[in-house]
């Protein structure tokens, strides 16, 4: 019994110390993407993980997206990225990427979904990265939660 909060704050412990390594690392290599670089990106990911299959009509930062990080609508093939996270290790950028290219293909987030973005070898560390920052209070929600 009490062993296992000792141990998730150890857990949490380490999650800190990654978030911050990665806000470090964040900063050294501070710049963001374009539109255009975004929607390159997005093709990218799509051929390396999903060969090509996942096809966005536009892909695009928006500002007015405080509850989110990313969203797509499956009919227009649009995504949508929250500029929140410029700025943010480009593995988180790319993981909130594949998981939109990903709902092109699969709606919702069911056993489907998640074998999808098994593909991209670092959707736990960027979950657990916006985890982080979200327990930080900077935003409500993370990509796989409810609602998005
Ligand atoms: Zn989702």
């Amino acid at each position: 019994m009490v062993l296992i909060p000792a141990r998730m704050s150890e857990a949490e412990e380490q999650r800190w110390v990654n978030v911050m390594l990665d806000k470090l690392a964040a900063q050294e290599s501070k710049r963001n993407l374009g539109d255009a670089e975004l929607a390159e990106r997005a093709r990218r990911l799509s051929d390396q993980y999903f060969d090509g299959r996942a096809r966005p009509a536009s892909v695009r930062w928006v500002t007015n997206q405080n509850t989110r990080w990313g969203s797509c609508t499956p009919s227009e093939g649009s995504i949508r990225l929250s500029h929140r996270l410029q700025g943010m290790p480009e593995y988180v950028v790319d993981y909130v990427l594949v998981h939109e290219l990903a709902h092109l293909l699969v709606p919702g987030h069911g056993p489907r979904f998640w074998r999808l973005l098994d593909a991209y070898p670092r959707t736990e560390r960027a979950r657990g990265y916006l985890e982080g920052v979200v327990a930080a209070g900077r935003l409500p929600h993370v990509p796989g939660g409810r609602g998005e």
